[in-house]
Parts: structure tokens; sequence; C-alpha cells
């Protein structure tokens, strides 16, 4: 298949998933994972009408976004981050999703630049509560979801996470429906937004609530570097 092809046939998933939740599909934005793979691939998949695109190195993401700097493309970084990165994040970026510890959205708040809109913040959570995965535990989220709420430069959207690995629908949708409840209970922050959903597990997502899914093998075919922060 080319992008097109898979383009569309991941386009077609959501909506399908979409309608059968009975939900809007235009409720639902998809992400092209683009990590490790090309800036070519990228200025591909925009000519098909692909805006928003995730990238989780951050050498990697600066060296594509300067190639790419005439293309107004919606950045969203999706990578562990560390502190000594944050300054780039803050500003090259629309959406940081990543986000699990106060320490780092209040650099990021302090480095975004004054001129540019609030950086939209996911908060990720480690739904599976698997001790070596980042996230914030469930237990820990109130907490945070207030602390990131007061930094000026950054706008609370909402929550994202990476369950861990499963082919069983009604266990990816149970993972699913346990972020979409944590989220329920942060009514207060006026949140819009569940990213969640990849490759695997799109479906499952949509049924449950998400309107980010965030799609790479899909879309731009399996990745050579596989192990996470291997670039760093
Ligand atoms: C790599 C990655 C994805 C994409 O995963 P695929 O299974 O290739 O679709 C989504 N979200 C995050 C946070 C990632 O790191």
């Amino acid at each position: 298949m080319d992008m097109a092809a898979r383009l569309k046939a991941v386009r077609q998933r959501i909506s399908l998933a979409a309608n059968q939740a009975g939900r809007d599909p235009l409720s639902v934005t998809l992400i092209a994972v683009s990590k490790t793979h090309s800036d070519c691939d990228i200025a591909q998949s925009w000519r098909l009408g692909q805006r928003h695109f995730g990238e989780s190195y951050v050498q990697e993401a600066m060296y594509k976004q300067q190639k790419l700097a005439h293309f107004p493309i919606s950045w969203h970084f999706i990578g562990p981050l560390q502190s000594n990165k944050t300054r780039h994040v803050a500003n090259a970026f629309s959406w940081v999703h990543s986000v699990d510890r106060y320490k780092i959205a209040k650099r990021l708040s302090e480095h975004r630049n004054e001129n540019l809109p609030a950086l939209n913040i996911c908060l990720q959570v480690n739904i599976s509560q698997e001790p070596t995965k980042s996230g914030v535990l469930p237990a820990q989220l109130p907490e945070l979801a207030e602390s990131v709420s007061r930094l000026p430069h950054l706008n609370l959207r909402g929550l994202m996470a990476i369950p861990a690995r499963t082919d069983d629908l009604a266990q990816q949708r149970r993972l699913f429906r346990e972020l979409r409840s944590l989220y329920d209970q942060l009514n207060q922050f006026n949140l819009d937004t569940l990213s969640m959903g990849m490759s695997n597990d799109l479906e499952a997502a949509v049924a449950e609530g998400a309107t980010l899914v965030r799609v790479g093998t899909d879309l731009f075919g399996t990745r050579k570097v596989e192990v996470d922060g291997l670039r760093e």
C-alpha cells in the first residue's frame, strides 16, 4: 500500500469506529506519529491532507522541524521529556502529551514564548500501573492537574495514556474506560481532550471517547528503532 492508501484506511477505521459509537468522526483527530520516519514522509502525508504530527525524540524532531519550516504543521510532542530538553519543546510544539511531573510542566511554562498561545498539555497517566512505565499514577493525578492548571503559559487540555499492549478488545476498552473515568473526575478543569489509541487499539479508544488518536506503524510502516529514548 502507498501512503495515500494507508492514510485513507486509517481514516476509515476511525470513521467506522466513531459511527459505531454514535460519535461524529470529526470529533476524532488523527495524529500521524512520524518518529523515526523521514521529513519526506511527513511532507508526503501533508500533501494528502494530514496536519497533525507526533514526535518522540527532541533532536530528531528539531531536524525535521527545520526541514519542514515552511509547512504550518501542528506538532505534538509525545515522548518522554527530560528537563534539559524543555526549552526547545516549549516553543517548537503546539502540544505536549507526555507531562507526568510538575517540574517538567513548570519548565515548559517558563520557557514558552510570551508571544505564542499557551502550550496545550495532556497529562500522561500510567493507566496499567506498570512500575517501569512513565506517567503519573491515577492516585496522584488530581494533585498534578491542580498544580499544572495554575501555570500561566500552559493550557491543560486532557489526559494521555499508553496502556500495556494487548490484542484483546475487551481489555483494551477496559483500560481506555479507566482513563475516561479519570478524565470525567477532573471536570472542574474543563478538559476536552483524551489522547488515546494507537495502530493496534484505535477502535477501542474511539469507542471509549478518544479525541486524539496517535498512529505510527499503520501509516508509515514498522520502525527500525523501537527502543524508547534510544536516540536521546
Ligand atoms: C510510537 C508511539 C505511538 C504510535 O504507535 P504505533 O503503534 O506505531 O501506532 C503512539 N503514541 C506514542 C506515545 C508513541 O510513542
